[in-house]
């Protein structure tokens, strides 16, 4: 049979992180080797070349990776911008890693030959050339995300390209892979990059209705969990403002301008467990008027990517319409870390070689 997409989840999450002290030493060895590799070297922002690969390590750090993506992550630019070679990499790291970089090394290949290509068809040639372990694609994403972080500083003829890149592969992407947080930021600075006109406007708006409304984020969270405990409910309750591209995205969907678009701000309503999901779910429509035609259960029915929620709207406390998403914490941590938080990944070469 075919490989399963590598969305797919299969196996139930495991835990990687007691780290050792042989495992920071290990690690020490590989950030010497590829900043000695980097030589002098030097990032468009005038940094060392190498602080690149540190901070896409980092970016995977946070996100919890296993200590080979780690690793991958520091080395991901060594065999193309560097006298290392693949065999080389091999002797001193194994092939687990190796193999990591090898990945990496062939989609960076891949972006060069085909910037002009259709994006759809770039897309699946990316997914099949990395398909074998989902772990470079993590890469890659990080790779991407400091790359985008850091856009300012590369010339602004390049940067559009770069930024047209960046929404139509690598943010989609993100998604896909449930990786909710990477896939906002990618999709922000290219946005920022691609319209800075109308991210200025929009992040304007922001800013004078963040000073008008004053505390009303924190109102609203506090009101919340106040009816949700008063109904023996324990609930943790976040608020934010939409981004402003999903906010542009908004607009141009519903061909809306700025001052009708009314839902700009998210709660996020974290309960024990998934009765609770519905109980607070029908206590918000109790206690406030739910927006018709905006009540989605993906908790029954799941996203292609696992994400699960309660999603409503509601006009809410100081008669603003509010969007609330009810989830328990693990399906949080799904939707906020996607493929990363299942600990699946690290599996993947595994399962390919058992079927293969
Ligand atoms: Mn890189």
């Amino acid at each position: 049979p075919p490989p399963p997409p590598p969305f797919m989840l299969r196996r139930p999450p495991r835990s990687t992180h007691t780290q050792s002290r042989r495992q920071r030493q290990m690690c020490i060895r590989d950030s010497v080797y590829a900043m000695k590799a980097h030589g002098h070297q030097k990032r468009a922002s005038g940094d060392p070349y190498f602080s690149h690969p540190l901070e896409v390590a980092a970016i995977l750090t946070e996100l919890k990776l296993d200590d080979a993506t780690v690793v991958a992550a520091l080395l991901h630019d060594v065999v193309e911008d560097t006298e290392a070679t693949h065999q080389e990499i091999e002797e001193l790291f194994g092939s687990e890693i190796s193999q990591l970089v090898d990945g990496l090394t062939k989609i960076k290949r891949l972006d060069l030959v085909t910037k002009e290509a259709a994006q759809a068809e770039n897309l699946r040639k990316l997914l099949l050339a990395v398909s074998r372990d989902i772990r470079v694609l993590l890469v890659k994403l990080a790779d991407r995300l400091h790359n985008m972080r850091t856009i300012e500083y590369v010339k602004p003829e390049k940067r559009s390209r770069i930024a047209e890149g960046t929404l139509d592969i690598y943010a989609p992407l993100a998604g896909r892979m449930g990786m909710q947080t990477v896939r906002e930021e990618l999709e922000n600075i290219s946005f920022k990059v691609l319209n800075p006109d109308a991210f200025e406007t929009i992040n304007s708006r922001l800013e004078r209705l963040r000073e008008e409304s004053g505390n009303i984020l924190a109102d609203i969270e506090i009101e919340l969990t106040k009816q949700l405990s008063a109904q023996g409910i324990e609930s943790e309750v976040t608020g934010r403002e939409k981004r402003p591209y999903s906010i542009w995205r908004k607009m141009e969907r519903k061909h809306l301008s700025l001052g009708q678009l009314s839902d700009i701000f998210g709660f996020r309503v974290i309960v024990p467990s998934i009765d609770d999901c519905y109980h607070a779910l029908g206590i918000s429509h109790q206690v406030w008027h739910a927006v018709p035609g905006r009540f989605k259960d993906y908790i029954s029915t799941p996203k292609q990517n696992d994400y699960r929620s309660l999603h409503t709207t509601v006009i809410g406390p100081h008669r603003m319409r509010v969007e609330l998403q009810i989830r328990t914490w693990s399906m949080h941590e799904i939707a906020e870390r996607g493929i990363a938080a299942h600990g699946l990944y690290k599996d993947a070469p595994n399962a390919q070689t058992a079927e293969a």
